[in-house]
């Protein structure tokens, strides 16, 4: 194991409390990351329903005028049978024109009948799509503002997370970069956690007992002791 100074130790410890406010902010401004999506996806959902329901009520408005121009269709055609009738010569002429215009009443009647029920459809549709839009608008005003508000306080992190990281990089100057490296390796080992200290013979990285001789060098803190068991680097904490 290389000797090191006491002052290693202390830039180390400092480096530390840099690397745990910056893998603390990434995990923050990761979880506000996933927060924002998911208000996104909410919102979207939302579009997709009223985007179907807008369908649906465009389909009952072409049911309605299509219905209608049907029925005008046949109505012309009872007009102009009757216009017929008048200047029919024969018996069966009159018999014939006759028929059609009750067969054109009759589907009349019916197509009538289907217009009430393709109105009724509309009316209920055109409530369904008023509600849906209402419903859209308020969820995309209240998550627009909470859009707005993560992103505020993210700000403030994301700035702090650039203080960190120049913090990080100047204390690093400093430092051996073959110790940089330990301290990289072992600081992706442990979730962002490369130093830590010992206190009363456990190390609190692990909270597992370290061998007495190795207390006895974390102590003296003249050389770069690992923890046997998370090989975090060890530093002595003084709690008497
Ligand atoms: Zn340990």
């Amino acid at each position: 194991m290389k000797d090191i100074s006491k002052p290693d130790i202390a830039t180390l410890v400092k480096l530390q409390e840099a690397e745990t406010q910056i893998v603390r902010l990434h995990s923050v401004l990761e979880k506000v990351e996933k927060e924002k999506t998911k208000l996104t996806s909410r919102l979207q959902q939302f579009a997709k329903a009223l985007d179907q329901n807008q369908e649906d009520l465009a389909k009952a408005q072409a049911a309605c005028r299509d219905s209608e121009r049907e029925i005008q269709i046949v109505d012309d055609r009872i007009i102009k049978s009757n216009e017929n009738l008048r200047m029919v010569k024969t018996n069966k002429e009159y018999q014939v024109l006759l028929r059609e215009v009750d067969d054109n009443r009759k589907r009349k009647d019916a197509l009538e009948t289907e217009l009430l029920e393709f109105l009724d459809e509309k009316e209920k549709s055109e409530i369904i799509a008023e509600e849906s839009k209402k419903e859209y608008d308020l969820l995309a005003e209240q998550i627009s503002s909470q859009q707005a508000e993560i992103e505020k306080k993210s700000s403030d992190d994301k700035e702090l997370l650039e203080e960190y990281l120049e913090q990080q990089k100047n204390i690093g100057k400093h430092l051996e970069p073959s110790l940089m490296d330990r301290f990289r390796k072992i600081s992706k080992m442990n979730q962002g956690e490369a130093v830590t200290g010992v206190d009363n013979g456990v190390c609190l990285g692990c909270f597992m007992n370290i061998p007495p001789q190795l207390f006895i060098e974390v102590q003296k803190g003249a050389s770069l002791i690992s923890c046997p068991q998370c090989s975090r680097i060890l530093y002595h904490v003084n709690t008497d």
